[in-house]
């Protein structure tokens, strides 16, 4: 194999799932031709399919087999400010809280208004995602196979004039939301991922599956749902 840090095949990460989403923002302008690998420190990830006591293992079978590449779906997203448009890929999720207190937006689904969110903020996060942030607020863990995205609220307030659904609600692929804050002057706190940002003059935000995907490289099966009883649930 060749050392290559430009223009890799195959990136290996090792650490924990933050560090796998670091390397996926490292490497994601190059996601048609790369297959990530996990190797966790801790516990066995979800993006993590090796422990660093089995690095011998793998490489073994790196250097005499070919993996089965699995892919992901991701998200995409549009912010639509005063200044211009900015496009973000998201692994895990985007969140979305004010930098001044409760924040209050319109959510619209396929460009219909939907809600009127006021609370914390909201989450919108891959099925990958989904046992990440979006699962501690009580959302549904999504299969990845499934190209969804999933809407999460943290903390909302209803009353007459803010009433949200209370739910987590599930798009396909072929649906959109757009998240719009009642006023441009309002300082925004955007998350992707692990980063964290601070915008002002938001006109609208639009959140839609990506259609690009993230490919990992399986050595070994490892299934999801086993994922979620060991990361979760422990032994049975
Ligand atoms: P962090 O706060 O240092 O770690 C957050 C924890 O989330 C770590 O234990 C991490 O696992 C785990 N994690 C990351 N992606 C996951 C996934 N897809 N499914 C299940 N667990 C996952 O932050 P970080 O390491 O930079 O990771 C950022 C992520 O933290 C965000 O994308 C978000 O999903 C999560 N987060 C969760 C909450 C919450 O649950 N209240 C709040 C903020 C952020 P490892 O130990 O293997 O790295």
């Amino acid at each position: 194999m060749i050392y290559d840090e430009e223009a890799p095949d195959t990136v290996v990460s090792i650490g924990g799932d933050g560090t796998m989403l670091q390397a996926f923002h490292r490497y994601k302008e190059l996601l048609d031709r790369v297959a990530f690998i996990g190797i966790h420190t801790g516990h066995l990830g979800f993006y993590a399919d090796w422990q660093k006591n089995e690095l011998v293992e793998l490489l073994d079978l790196m250097a005499s087999s070919e993996p089965r590449n699995i892919h992901y779906p991701l998200l995409h997203v549009e912010i639509d400010t005063t200044e211009g448009k900015e496009t973000h890929l998201v692994l895990n999720e985007f969140t979305l809280k004010s930098g001044d207190g409760t924040l209050v937006s319109a959510i619209h689904i396929n460009d219909e208004p939907f809600e009127m969110f006021r609370g914390d903020g909201i989450v919108i996060s891959t099925p990958t995602g989904s046992t990440g942030y979006n699962k501690s607020l009580g959302g549904a863990v999504i299969h990845p196979s499934l190209e969804a995205l999933q809407i999460a609220e943290i903390a909302s307030i209803n009353n007459r004039v803010y009433r949200t659904l209370g739910s987590s609600v599930i798009l396909p692929k072929h649906h959109h939301c757009d998240i719009v804050p009642p006023d441009l002057g309002e300082e925004l706190i955007i998350g992707v991922d692990h980063m964290l940002m601070a915008l002002t003059g938001v006109r609208s935000i639009t959140c839609r599956v990506a259609e690009k995907k993230v490919t990992f490289a399986r050595y070994r099966p490892f299934t999801f749902w086993n994922r979620v009883r060991e990361a979760f649930i422990g032994s049975v």
